[in-house]
């Protein structure tokens, strides 16, 4: 049933909701999610209010409670990650505030085992292990780029932080940034490696980089049909977005500001084109933000879009929440 539900998914926006737990160690936790259901619905309470007053229900197309596992997240996206083997361009989001589980959802927590795998890395491997099994009769070629996006600068994370300057329209989208074949497994959890370290030697430099910076895996793939010739490409975009947090400007000033204002920038033009997809407008506005710019291929037409987003449960965050919720319902 959701494979159907997920094939017409072409040129349409889903939203999957995903409730992180609380962690151990973080005392006594007073959570504003009431309801968790199995048909997507959500409902949270305004922990300042009255029980019944303070409710407020969404729908989502998916709703996670935090105790789905990295395996059970992926069963269910797994048809839209393999359509890429069938040339279609899909995108997969994470967006919440820094803490809500978007790296846990992405990529996992630090040092996961393979059972905590997040779908950066089961996705790749999917993708590597299917595109084996068809050969003989569809060869692939899988290739990735990882970049990370801050200040409105696109940075290679699979060399030494190159400041990559070229954005194009037609074929890869950042031509610039190094590209490697993922032949094996191994292969894989290498490439991910380098890419998450380079995005961490940053963060020890500039405190928390990370969560400042949107980090783009992008999955190339090219089929050739070994009966008919045909060629087909398919990209899969895995974008792990920096932190949706508002910043009190009161309070921050020179860079800290100035990274708080790209942000801001590059998630509302996000917001606006996925809007704009969805509100069948005739002008989508690519070209706000270079996140939009770069992902352009697999946004709108017949790309599909996916976005997870993260919330973290607890009281404390709820105004957060309440924004990331009414982002994500905007765009759903
Ligand atoms: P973000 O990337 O949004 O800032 P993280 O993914 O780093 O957030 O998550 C914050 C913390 O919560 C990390 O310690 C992470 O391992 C943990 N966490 C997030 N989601 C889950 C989950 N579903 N299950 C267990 N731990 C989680
Ligand atoms: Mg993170």
């Amino acid at each position: 049933k959701l494979f159907n539900e997920l094939q017409e998914l072409k040129g349409n926006i889903r939203v999957f909701c995903r409730v992180r737990p609380f962690l151990p160690g973080q005392g006594a936790p007073n959570t504003v999610v009431e309801y968790v259901g199995e048909d997507g619905e959500l409902v949270v309470t305004n922990p300042t209010r009255p029980r019944k007053d303070g409710l407020r229900k969404f729908r989502f197309n998916k709703v996670y409670s935090p105790a789905a596992t990295q395996a059970e997240v992926f069963t269910d996206i797994k048809p839209l990650v393999r359509s890429v083997l069938d040339g279609f361009n899909v995108c997969i989001f994470a967006y919440g505030q820094t803490g809500s589980g978007k790296t846990y959802t992405m990529t996992g927590p630090d040092g996961a085992s393979e059972e905590d795998w997040g779908v950066n890395y089961r996705a790749l491997n999917d993708l590597f292990k299917i595109s084996q099994s068809r050969k003989g009769n569809i060869n692939y070629e899988v290739g990735v780029q990882m970049v990370e996006i801050y200040n409105e600068q696109v940075l290679d994370l699979l060399s030494n932080d190159r400041i990559l300057s070229t954005i194009s329209q037609n074929g890869l989208a950042v031509p610039d940034a190094s590209m490697y074949p993922v032949k094996s497994t191994s292969d894989v959890i290498t490439l991910m490696d380098i890419g998450l370290q380079n995005r961490s030697v940053g963060a020890t430099a500039m405190n928390e980089r990370s969560s400042r910076s949107h980090s783009i895996v992008t999955v190339h793939v090219r089929g050739k049909d070994m009966k008919t010739g045909s060629v087909l490409y398919g990209n899969l975009h895995l974008v792990d977005l920096a932190g949706s947090e508002r910043v009190d400007r009161s309070e921050v000033k020179g860079d800290r500001l100035r990274e708080a204002q790209h942000i801001n920038k590059s998630l509302s033009s996000l917001g606006d084109v996925i809007f704009s997809l969805a509100s069948k407008s005739s002008h989508i506005p690519y070209r706000n933000s270079k996140l939009t710019q770069l992902l352009q291929s697999s946004l709108g037409g017949q790309a599909k879009t996916l976005m997870f987003v993260q919330l973290n449960p607890d009281a404390i965050s709820y105004s957060e929440s309440m924004s990331t919720l009414k982002f994500a319902e905007r765009v759903s």
